[in-house]
């Protein structure tokens, strides 16, 4: 939450403070190489959920998960099917 008290719509992780990023960085780093999507498919993918509705605080509201964990995950999909595995 930003320090105003007001949620953070269209933020990512590392747009917020850095001990809010702490969990991220655990799970992230707890993917096998082999199960990582490629750094461009990453940022490609969170591209698209900057621009959606779902995403609040970090976290899309369609699944609960935090978007950059999803996103990092090379078989992840998006809920909405905005991104796909195949597509990206
Ligand atoms: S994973 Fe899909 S539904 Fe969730 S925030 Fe990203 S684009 Fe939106």
């Amino acid at each position: 939450m930003s320090d105003s008290g007001r949620k953070c719509l269209r933020c990512l992780l590392r747009d917020l403070a850095e001990e809010d990023q702490r969990d991220l960085k655990k799970y992230l780093d707890a993917i096998r190489k082999e199960d990582r999507a490629p750094e461009a498919v990453v940022e490609k993918r969170l591209e698209i959920c900057r621009g959606c509705e779902k995403l609040t605080e970090a976290t899309c509201e369609a699944c609960g998960c935090y978007v950059e964990f999803r996103a990092a995950i090379k078989d992840g999909r998006c809920p909405k099917k905005k991104w796909d595995r195949g597509d990206l």
